[in-house]
């Protein structure tokens, strides 16, 4: 096991963490970042991003984190592999152990830890994973070229997937629980634009058939009203787009979180524990957004500093 010390553990790696990582290297803070499964975060798996400022043309997700990426190297933060999988929070400095047999003791912490997609909660989605289920469009969508997809939510997360899908396979299908779909109107009108996506509104997924990967939904409209019709559409691939959970189980224990789980955190980025700080999508459940994270990055980052000098 390899112990090491630092004044400041920055866990994940998203705009959050990496704009943690930019201000606290800086400021001669010296941080360490643990990158967590997924380095990068949730934007190296989305396509194009068009609303970060900066990109007038546009830059694709996993450019715009190699970017931020290299901008924290550049003036030394120190960012390794692996996963916080426990951490001691009762005492300064705190304690936190990765998978990879890291043991850190630090002063202070940044928790950037992000969110991650939410699933249906059927056994189906279980039995079908990787065998016709996903939740990453851009990660999977090569494997349905020429089939039918159905891509679940309403939201712009859904609309972008069906958009995405829509450009490999022959017919998407947009499940959608509601008669109205929530995503922006732009994204909306791009849907609507798209010949091959069609939105099945008032519609909810009761399970997925198939021998060994998926051959179809069974899907129900108008569900518990006299309305209510049952079919079986055959699909290929079954994406879900509904939304996503922070990642904060690992904290539970220490640090206050809302009824959903996300970290609840004072009116800048401070958490319940003095010298813990919390920034981006795993604190907020309400803007969610590349930019946000990384202005909230920022912000811990300068809690962290003025921290420090009040706690030296
Ligand atoms: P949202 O929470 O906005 O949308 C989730 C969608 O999934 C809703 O349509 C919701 O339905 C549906 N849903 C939730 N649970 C279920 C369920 N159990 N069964 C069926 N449907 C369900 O999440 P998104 O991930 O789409 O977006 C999150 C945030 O990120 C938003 O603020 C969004 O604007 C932003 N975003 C922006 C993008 C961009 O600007 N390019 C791209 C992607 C995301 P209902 O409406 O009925 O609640």
């Amino acid at each position: 096991m390899e112990h090491i010390k630092t004044r400041c553990l920055i866990i994940g790696s998203g705009p959050a963490g990496y704009t943690a990582a930019i201000y606290t290297s800086r400021a001669n803070v010296n941080p360490i970042l643990i990158e967590g499964y997924q380095p990068g975060g949730q934007l190296t798996i989305t396509t194009e991003v068009e609303n970060f400022p900066g990109y007038p043309k546009g830059v694709t997700g996993p450019q715009l984190m190699e970017d931020l990426r290299a901008q924290a190297s550049r003036f030394g933060a120190d960012i390794r592999a692996g996963y916080v999988d426990k951490v001691d929070f009762s005492s300064r400095p705190f304690r936190i152990h990765t998978d990879n047999d890291l043991e850190i003791e630090a002063d202070t912490v940044i928790i950037c830890t992000g969110a991650s997609a939410k699933y249906l909660g059927l056994d189906d989605e279980k039995k079908y994973n990787g065998l016709g289920v996903s939740a990453c469009a851009t990660c999977d969508g090569f494997f349905y070229r020429g089939k039918k997809v159905a891509v679940v939510g309403g939201g712009d997360t859904a609309c972008e997937e069906a958009l995405y899908l829509s450009n490999l396979a022959s017919e998407v299908y947009l499940i959608v629980r509601k008669d109205y779909l929530r995503a922006s109107k732009v994204m909306q009108q791009r849907v609507f634009d798209k010949e091959n996506i069609q939105v099945l509104y008032n519609t909810t997924t009761a399970g997925l058939y198939g021998e060994e990967f998926v051959e179809g939904a069974h899907l129900v409209e108008h569900i518990g009203t006299d309305k209510e019709l049952k079919f079986d559409l055959q699909i290929d691939g079954f994406f879900l787009a509904i939304g996503h959970k922070p990642n904060t189980e690992v904290f539970r224990d220490y640090i206050e979180l809302d009824e959903v789980g996300y970290i609840k955190v004072n009116s800048g980025t401070a958490t319940n524990v003095r010298g813990v700080f919390a920034a981006g999508d795993v604190a907020d459940p309400t803007y969610r957004q590349a930019i946000t994270a990384a202005g909230m990055g920022c912000k811990a980052a300068l809690d962290v500093e003025r921290f420090l000098a009040e706690n030296h």
